[in-house]
């Protein structure tokens, strides 16, 4: 009995520990990129702006708003990343939102921001896509219907 409980405990731990590197490494390498990225546009800008003609140079605005648009999408990455950490020590970071279950390990390193197990997320899209058939099935008729007035 005893030793159940704490084989328990030790399971939770080393998945709490095996996210918590898990949610780590993702952040640093984020962070490496965007850092990069911010230390390249700044090096862009400085250089090469004045010796550039009127294309040219719209060219390289537009790479900085590509390159500016990533980095944005990268902290709001880190951001989500940050609000794992803090439910990762709450307690609350992988486990299913619908039946409570915990989702897989391998499962959260492919999708680190996934909230349902992979079973409740098939019942999901499933229901979604009976949904969206519906959802045809009532505009193909009410088309029909507008044509037929
Ligand atoms: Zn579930």
């Amino acid at each position: 009995m005893a030793t159940t409980t704490k084989n328990k405990v030790a399971a939770k731990t080393s998945r709490y520990n095996e996210l918590r590197k898990m949610l780590e490494e993702r952040r640093r390498e984020l962070m490496n990129a965007v850092q990069g990225k911010m230390r390249d546009v700044r090096s862009a800008e400085g250089k090469d702006r004045e010796v550039l003609d009127q294309g040219e140079s719209s060219e390289v605005d537009i790479q900085e708003d590509i390159e500016f648009a990533l980095i944005q999408m990268k902290s709001e990455t880190l951001n989500k990343i940050d609000a794992a950490l803090r439910r990762l020590e709450e307690g609350t970071y992988g486990d299913c939102f619908e039946c409570g279950d915990e989702i897989s390990g391998a499962r959260l390193r492919a999708l680190p921001f996934a909230v349902r197990c992979k079973d409740c997320e098939e019942a999901r899209e499933t229901a979604e896509q009976r949904e969206r058939l519906l959802a045809q099935k009532r505009g193909s008729s009410a088309l029909f219907f507008d044509m037929s007035n």
